[in-house]
């Protein structure tokens, strides 16, 4: 018994103060990777070499038009390996959480010459989900909002669609003592009848589908739907198929997308942020 109390006492107090704090990203960790559009001279390597297809480029007359959809990027770094002219980088970005699916799109529209080759950058939409977001007192805003709006904690009920576990790892790790999510007024429930958010990964297996719906049909008014990793944004790499729906919102509305392979714990916690916000728009409850 000494010795555990020895032993906790020398480790001292091991949660994280994000979303309060900004946070520790390990150097080894690969995010969300960054396209410098005015300095892609050329888009076709990396466009090849992308598994899911998060880059595609449509090629049409005089126009090259490149669509960047970080809703299908599974992180893995490929663009960046691929790309010989340095506009593309892998970077520690994760808090791409966003309302709307369309926001994690960016367009691009090159000039193209008659033998094929990339011309100068003419425009570039770039999505709600690309700009830099700021996790300044986030905690003390995400404490405070829940409380507003739900006037107690949130309930929070998981749901596995069909994923492979990736995004599940990560979810348990918001319990652990490193991101500790109690400590913000937020806990897992068993039953969606207990819950304000089903956070839902997985690309929706049929054998799913049915569970998905009753799952959603069973969580009291007012309800958030979180789509968490690729899959359960657009299907990830299994896409829609004989097996796979494609996403959440093929099967029930989502009030907030969380890009990632699998995201990381502060990336669900920044989707989290977001969808009791979004409650919040809707006036309810007070
Ligand atoms: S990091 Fe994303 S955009 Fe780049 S190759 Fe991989 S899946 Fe495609």
């Amino acid at each position: 018994m000494f010795r555990i109390l020895t032993k906790t006492a020398q480790t001292g107090l091991v949660t994280i103060g994000y979303p309060d704090a900004p946070p520790a990203i390990p150097e080894a960790y690969r995010g969300a990777p960054k396209f410098d559009f005015a300095r892609w001279r050329d888009a076709l390597p990396a466009a090849t070499a992308c598994p899911t297809g998060a880059i595609a480029v449509r090629d049409e007359g005089e126009t090259r038009e490149v669509t960047v959809d970080y809703g299908l990027c599974i992180y893995c770094g490929e663009c960046t390996a691929a790309d010989t002219t340095g506009a593309v980088q892998t970077t520690g970005q994760f808090e791409l959480a966003v309302r709307r699916r369309s926001n994690l799109v960016i367009r691009a529209e090159y000039g193209l010459t008659a033998d094929g080759v990339q011309g100068a950058l003419r425009t570039v939409e770039i999505g709600e989900g690309y700009r830099e977001q700021t996790t300044e007192k986030m905690e003390a805003r995400l404490r405070r909002r829940i409380h507003e709006v739900l006037g107690r904690s949130l309930a929070i009920r998981e749901v596995d669609a069909g994923s492979c576990n990736g995004c599940e790892v990560e979810v348990t790790a918001l319990n652990n003592p490193l991101y500790d999510v109690e400590r913000l007024g937020i806990h897992f429930v068993a039953s969606p009848r207990h819950a304000d958010m089903l956070l839902v990964s997985g690309p929706v297996t049929r054998n799913m589908e049915l569970a998905l719906v009753k799952a959603y049909r069973a969580t009291p008014d007012p309800k958030l739907v979180v789509a968490i990793g690729a899959c359960g944004i657009s299907g990830g790499i299994f896409g829609r198929n004989y097996a796979t729906l494609g996403g959440v919102d093929s099967t029930i509305p989502v009030d907030v997308y969380v890009p990632g392979c699998p995201p990381r714990p502060q990336a669900l916690l920044y989707g989290i942020l977001l969808a009791v916000g979004r409650l919040e728009e809707r006036g309810l409850p007070k």
